[in-house]
This record gives structure tokens, C-alpha cells and sequence, in this order.
């Protein structure tokens, strides 16, 4: 079943290992049919070389796995919390890539220092708290999404398409799971650059917000002009 859907998250997985996001078989892609309410993710632990889009595992929005031979990724449950809250997301990423998860680490969100962080992600990205005990010990990958709702429950998941969680690593989404796999790569330039950034200079500021909205909204929104005409 969804045998194109599983193609698609079986490409978007092989780009996290070919834009060096990836370490061993961490890191897995979803994207979501809404029509069905079903979603293909990444098998948990198999090694990417080894994985075929047969071997994606679908599983709907209460987390039961619908087809598939192998268990889903571990993280199947943070899915599907962003997918139930979210109706604007298509796909999801999750991965440990580095300079990402450096920032994750320190529990920091990073500011926006320049207009390639501007062009595609809307002011600071977030860093998200750390789960308390309770949280960790209970249902730990479900309480992780139920964090990262709550922050984003007030705003705009397309404007801000990524979130680090402290202590671990960096969401990312996107309108299928490709957009949510470039939003990873960006993030991953962004948080690289950033931290560069802060080792020249300690005392560096944030890029003016006149210019961060200059380079966000002319790419998105009513009134985007980059680019071409979509005829
Ligand atoms: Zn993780």
C-alpha cells in the first residue's frame, strides 16, 4: 500500500547520509498521506546502504504500525504528536547532525545572524526545554513531540520550520518529506555558520530585523517575489 509515498520517504531518507547528516543508522524521514491519515517512516536501526523503499514501515496517527516487516523508528511516536497538531506539516526529519546538535547540547536557540538563515527560517530557532524525569521516564518520544507542540502552539510551524531540543538534537518539517529534508540541510549550514560566527566575534548581534524580514518575505507570503513566476 502507498507504495509511492514509501518511494518518496525511502529518497528522502538516502539525502540525510548524502548531505553528511547522518552517523550509523541514526536519523529518520516521514511524510504523511492526509488522506488516508497514514504515514511512512524509516525502520528502526537498519543500516541506510541496506534500506529499500519496501522496508519503510506505515503506521497511522495513533502510532500502530499498518504494514510493514520492520519495527518503525524509535521516534515514531514524536511523528506522530507534530502530525495530529500540525495539519501544515507533510514531512518530518529528525537527525544527530552535528553543528545542529551542538547548539541543542549548549541549550541554545540560534539567533539569526545573516540573511541565509533568513531566507528560510523566521527569526531565532528555538531550543526547546529538556524533559523533566516524569517525562523521560514515561512515554519519552510522544512527551518530546507533546513539548514541541506546546511551543508552537501559538505559532507558525511553516515560518519556523525546525526546533532543537535540548540535550538531544534538531526537528525538522516541511510540506512532504523532502521540503522537511532540505529544512534539515539548511539547518544544519545555519547552526555551522552561527556558531563560526560567535567564535570570530563573542559579541555579535542578530541581523537587523528590517533585513530579516526583507529576505524571509520576499521569498514567502502574499507578497514573495523571488524566483520565477509558478506558471
Ligand atoms: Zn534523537
Amino acid at each position: 500500500m502507498l507504495e509511492e509515498l514509501k518511494k518518496r520517504v525511502y529518497k528522502a531518507n538516502m539525502e540525510l547520509p548524502r548531505h553528511g547528516l547522518v552517523t550509523f543508522t541514526w536519523g529518520n524521514v516521514s511524510e504523511i498521506d492526509r488522506e488516508t491519515g497514514l504515514f511512512a517512516i524509516k525502520p528502526s536501526g537498519v543500516e541506510y546502504e541496506e534500506l529499500t523503499p519496501d522496508d519503510m514501515v506505515i503506521v497511522d496517527l495513533e502510532g500502530n504500525v499498518v504494514e510493514g516487516h520492520y519495527r518503525p523508528s524509535s521516534d515514531t511516536a514524536t511523528h506522530v504528536e507534530l502530525y495530529k497538531a500540525f495539519p501544515q506539516i507533510g514531512g518530518i526529519v529528525h537527525t544527530h547532525s552535528p553543528w545542529a546538535t551542538s547548539w541543542a547540547q549548549a541549550g541554545l536557540g540560534i539567533p539569526c545572524y545573516g540573511t541565509t538563515h533568513a531566507d528560510y527560517m523566521y527569526g531565532e530557532i528555538p531550543c526547546v526545554r529538556c524533559l523533566t524525569k516524569e517525562e523521560i521516564d514515561g512515554a519519552y518520544e510522544k512527551n518530546t513531540g507533546l513539548l514541541i507542540v506546546d511551543y508552537f502552539k501559538d505559532k507558525d510551524v511553516v515560518a519556523m520550520p525546525a526546533v532543537l531540543c535540548k540535550n538531544h538534537g534538531p526537528f525538522a518539517w516541511g510540506k512532504d518529506a523532502m521540503d522537511a529534508v532540505y529544512h534539515a540541510v539548511v539547518l544544519e549550514e545555519v547552526a555551522k555558520m552561527a556558531a563560526r560566527c560567535r567564535m570570530i566575534n563573542p559579541d555579535v548581534q542578530p541581523a537587523p530585523q528590517s533585513l530579516q524580514d526583507k529576505h524571509y518575505l520576499r521569498k514567502h507570503g502574499p507578497n514573495a517575489y523571488y524566483g520565477q513566476e509558478k506558471k
